[in-house]
C-alpha cells in the first residue's frame, strides 16, 4: 500500500538530505525567480524508488496514470482539478446529462492538454441532494463516487452521515487515494476486524511525471442537531473513530515527516477558509491547499505567505483548475494560475463513460427522480409549506399534533406537479450528529395538554397543526424536531414529556407519504378537491383539542 512504499522511500533519504543542506543557499537565491519558499529535498534517486504514477497497489491498473515524462525537460507542467461538496449533486437533468459526468468531462478535457492532470475532490459528497441517496441509505453517492475515478479525495463531515460501515466503504475506493490524516480507526473499538478497518490513509505520494507530490487530508469536526460545530473527539454512535482536530499539530507532524521527500506536499482540506488560512499562517511547508466545507466561491487563490489556498465552491456548480509551472532543475514552482470554471449543462463537455454509469447506478431509482406523484394547485409560500409539513406528520404519524420550523424549508414550490426529488429538495436531510436523524428529523413524545400549551407558546414561530385549545389535562402524541425534542430545558425551560422522545421519521417521508395517500384519493397536495382541478380551498377545520386537529395559519 501507499505508506509502506513511502517508508521504503525513507530509508534512502538521509544522503539525499546532506545533499539539500548543502544546497539551501542556492536554493534560497534562486527563489526570487521560483517563488516556491519550499524548496524540496526529492532527488532523482529518491523519486526512483516511488511507483511511476500510480497510487500504490489495489488500483488494479496496468498502465501508469501519469506519463514518466521527459527526462531533459526543464520545467513540466502539473494542472489540479479540484472540486469539492458535491452534496450528491449527480441527478442528470431531465433529457441531459449528470453534472458530476461534466465534472469528469472538464477533467479529461484538461488532461488532453496536460497529461500530468490529478482530479481532486475535498470531501462531502453526501446529504442534500439526489433523494436516492436517502432511498439506498448512502450507497448510491457511494457508487457515483467511485465510477467519478478522483485521483485524491479526502473526508467531509457529511461523508459521516450514515454511519461507520457505509463510511468505511466509501473509505475503500480502488482507484482514489483517500486521505483523512487526523482521523483513526483505534484497532480495540474496531474489534481486532481487520475488515473494519478504514481504506482511508494518512498520507501518499504520487509520481507525476518527473514531480513528487506528497498529499494529506484534513477532516472537520462533528456538527450536531441544532446545526451547530461542536468540540469532541468522537462522532456519536461511532465509537471506533477517533479525530484529532488541532490541524496545526497534524499538519506540522506531516511536515517534519515527509516535507523533505517530495517536491511539492499538498493538503486537501476539509476544514473551510478560515482553518486553511491559519493552518498556511501557522505552518510552514505546505505549497498547495486544495480546500472545501465553507462552499467559498473564489475567483483567484488566496496567498498566505508561501501557500496557495484554493476553493472551488460547491454543488458541482463550478470546478477550480490549479496549474503549475515546475521547474524541474530549481526544483521549484516558477509559474501557477488559477482558474473557476462554471460547470454548465451544454457548455462543459460530458465524459460518457461516467455518464453510462451514472446511469445505471440509478437505474432502478428513476420513479423517485423524475414521476410526478403529486400535484399542487397553487403556489407555495414556506409558511404555507412548514404547515403542510405539519399537517403531513398529524396525518401518517398517528400523533394529535406536530410543529414544524419554518427555517427548514429550504425553497419554494411552484404550482404544477412534484417527484419525490422535489419534496427532497424543499426538505433535505443533514444527519446530525452522524450517524444519527437528520436534524430537522421528527421525534413523538407524549405530553399533558398543559405542556402542549407551553410548547405552542415557545414554537410560536413554527407551522403548527394540532388542537387549537388543548384540555390542559388531556394526554397527547405530538410530533417535535429533533433539536426541541432533544433540548427541552432550552426551549421550553424545563423538560416535558411522559417519556423520553423517539424518532419517527424525516419530514420529507412524512409529506411523501401524505401526498401518496392524497393522490390515491385523486386529491392534489394542497388543495381539499380533486387533484388538479382547482376546487375551491376548503375553510381550515378548527378542533376542540382532545386529538381532532385544527389549523392555526403562521403566515
Ligand atoms: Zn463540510
Amino acid at each position: 500500500m501507499v505508506n509502506s512504499i513511502v517508508s521504503e522511500k525513507m530509508k534512502i533519504l538521509p544522503a539525499c538530505r546532506m545533499k539539500l543542506r548543502g544546497g539551501v543557499n542556492v536554493l534560497v537565491a534562486v527563489a526570487i525567480f521560483c517563488f516556491s519558499l519550499f524548496p524540496s529535498g526529492a532527488t532523482p534517486l529518491a523519486r526512483m524508488a516511488l511507483v511511476q504514477g500510480g497510487a500504490g497497489d489495489g488500483l488494479g491498473q496496468d498502465r501508469p496514470r501519469w506519463p514518466s515524462g521527459d527526462g531533459s525537460a526543464t520545467t513540466q507542467k502539473i494542472s489540479f482539478v479540484h472540486v469539492s461538496d458535491v452534496h450528491a449533486h449527480y441527478n442528470p437533468v431531465r433529457g441531459g446529462s449528470s453534472p458530476v459526468a461534466r465534472l469528469r468531462g472538464y477533467f479529461e478535457q484538461v488532461r488532453r492538454e496536460n497529461p500530468y492532470t490529478i482530479f481532486t475532490n475535498a470531501g462531502d459528497d453526501y446529504e442534500k441532494g439526489s433523494i436516492a441517496e436517502e432511498v439506498s441509505r448512502g450507497m448510491v453517492t457511494r457508487e457515483i463516487v467511485k465510477a467519478m475515478k478522483y485521483d485524491v479525495r479526502t473526508i467531509g463531515n457529511h461523508d459521516f452521515a450514515w454511519g461507520i460501515d457505509e463510511l468505511l466503504a466509501f473509505s475503500r475506493d480502488p482507484f482514489s487515494i483517500v486521505l483523512a490524516s487526523n482521523t483513526k480507526m483505534t484497532v480495540d473499538n474496531s474489534g481486532g476486524q481487520p475488515a473494519r478497518l478504514p481504506g482511508w490513509t494518512d498520507y501518499a505520494v504520487l509520481q507525476v511525471g518527473q514531480v513528487t507530490i506528497g498529499f494529506f487530508g484534513l477532516v472537520s469536526k462533528p456538527w450536531n442537531e441544532k446545526d451547530e460545530q461542536y468540540e469532541g473527539e468522537f462522532y456519536p454512535g461511532m465509537p471506533g473513530l477517533r479525530s484529532d482536530f488541532d490541524f496545526v499539530g497534524v499538519a506540522r507532524d506531516i511536515i517534519a515527516k515527509h516535507r523533505r521527500e517530495v517536491d511539492l506536499l499538498v493538503l486537501v482540506s476539509h476544514l473551510g477558509i478560515e482553518e486553511d488560512a491559519r493552518l498556511a499562517r501557522e505552518t510552514q511547508g505546505i505549497d498547495l491547499i486544495l480546500g472545501g466545507h465553507t462552499h467559498t466561491v473564489m475567483s483567484e487563490p488566496l496567498r498566505v505567505k508561501g501557500t496557495a489556498i484554493v476553493h472551488a465552491g460547491a454543488w458541482a456548480e463550478n470546478i477550480g483548475r490549479f496549474d503549475i509551472e515546475y521547474d524541474l532543475q530549481q526544483r521549484c514552482i516558477r509559474h501557477s494560475a488559477f482558474s473557476l470554471i462554471p460547470n454548465r449543462e451544454g457548455e462543459t463537455p460530458v465524459d460518457e463513460a461516467t455518464e453510462r454509469e451514472v446511469e445505471k447506478i440509478l437505474q432502478s431509482y428513476q420513479g423517485v427522480l423524475y414521476d410526478d406523484f403529486t400535484h399542487l394547485y397553487a403556489d407555495q409560500s414556506k409558511g404555507a409549506m412548514a404547515m403542510l409539513a405539519a399537517r403531513a406528520a398529524v396525518e401518517t404519524l398517528g400523533v394529535d399534533a406536530a410543529f414544524v420550523g419554518l427555517n427548514t424549508v429550504r425553497k419554494e414550490w411552484r404550482r404544477g406537479g412534484l417527484t419525490k426529488q422535489d419534496v427532497f429538495d424543499v426538505f433535505t436531510v443533514e444527519r446530525e450528529p452522524a450517524g444519527t436523524p437528520g436534524f430537522t428529523s421528527l421525534y413523538r413524545l407524549k405530553i399533558t395538554g398543559e405542556e402542549l400549551a407551553r410548547v405552542k407558546a415557545a414554537l410560536s414561530e413554527s407551522a403548527y397543526w394540532g388542537p387549537v385549545a388543548p384540555r390542559p389535562e388531556a394526554i397527547y402524541t405530538i410530533a417535535l424536531q429533533k433539536a426541541p425534542a432533544l433540548h427541552q430545558r432550552e426551549y421550553f425551560g424545563r423538560r416535558i414529556g411522559l417519556s423520553a422522545p423517539e424518532p419517527a421519521t424525516e419530514l420529507w417521508d412524512v409529506l411523501v407519504r401524505f401526498a401518496s395517500e392524497r393522490s390515491a384519493d385523486r386529491l392534489s397536495l394542497d388543495e381539499d378537491g380533486p387533484a388538479g382541478q382547482g376546487y375551491r380551498r376548503e375553510a381550515a377545520y378548527q378542533g376542540d383539542g382532545g386529538g381532532s386537529p385544527g389549523r392555526v395559519a403562521v403566515d
